[in-house]
């Protein structure tokens, strides 16, 4: 196998970064199709957690409930990355499933996640970085930022060296800047309404809570849709 074409990555790349080829496939997959198929991408009107509108609903995590795309996540999450990092942190709850898949793929020797404590993303449970180890952060989807951000100080408060952001989808409109790389395998920018300026709520779509009777029927709907 020659050398792997890296045309899927951003162009900020760490100068001091040796390229080392991963191993697996090299092409993204259709991750969107896989999310609607898993009922984990809804259409529609929802009621967000911020009590804002928005006509599209993303639950990464019924994408990885399915062990296999999960594995396939990871090594495509994986085979953005060139240089190997010692360890992969992710934070708690979204990014421990598909930190633990891109730490394997990528022959991470560790796969940490961080809670919140206080309020505060911390590492628990014994889980320690070495000053000068090079780790990458995993999450499953970005929207602010916030949390990453806070992963990306953590790591330089061990002393370890961040190399990159990895990311299933992304939904902010801009980039976050965190100092490294973001690469991810969808872009999906989140967009927002309002209830008083909702175009939605205008067309008298019915407003769909996550998590609701209503919203259970969508996405077995959504499910069955596919076979
Ligand atoms: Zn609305």
């Amino acid at each position: 196998m020659t050398t792997r074409p890296t045309t899927a990555q951003p162009a900020k790349t760490p100068g001091t970064a040796k390229a080392r080829a991963v191993p697996g496939r090299s092409r993204k997959p259709d991750v969107q199709r896989h999310l609607i198929e898993a009922g984990a991408l809804l259409e529609g009107h929802f009621l967000l957690s911020s009590g804002l509108h928005s006509d599209k609903y993303l639950q990464c995590a019924l994408l990885l409930a399915d062990p296999k795309l999960a594995s396939d996540m990871g090594k495509s999450l994986a085979a953005l990355q060139e240089e190997i990092p010692d360890a992969v942190v992710s934070p708690a709850v979204g990014g421990i499933v598909i930190g633990q898949e891109v730490a394997r793929a990528l022959k991470a020797r560790k796969a940490f996640f961080a809670e919140r404590v206080e309020g505060a993303l911390t590492l628990r449970r014994g889980f320690r970085l070495l000053p000068g180890e090079k780790v990458v952060v995993v999450e499953d989807v970005i929207t602010t930022g916030r949390s990453v951000k806070e992963l990306v100080t953590l790591a330089k408060s061990w002393g370890a060296k961040p190399l990159a952001v990895l990311s299933v989808a992304v939904r902010s409109v801009e980039d976050p800047d965190f100092g490294v790389p973001l690469k991810t395998l969808l872009r999906l920018p989140l967009v927002v309404h309002k209830p008083e300026d909702c175009p939605l709520c205008r067309k008298g779509l019915p407003l769909v809570k996550p998590g609701s009777r209503e919203f259970r029927k969508m996405a077995d709907t959504a499910k069955k849709g596919k076979a």
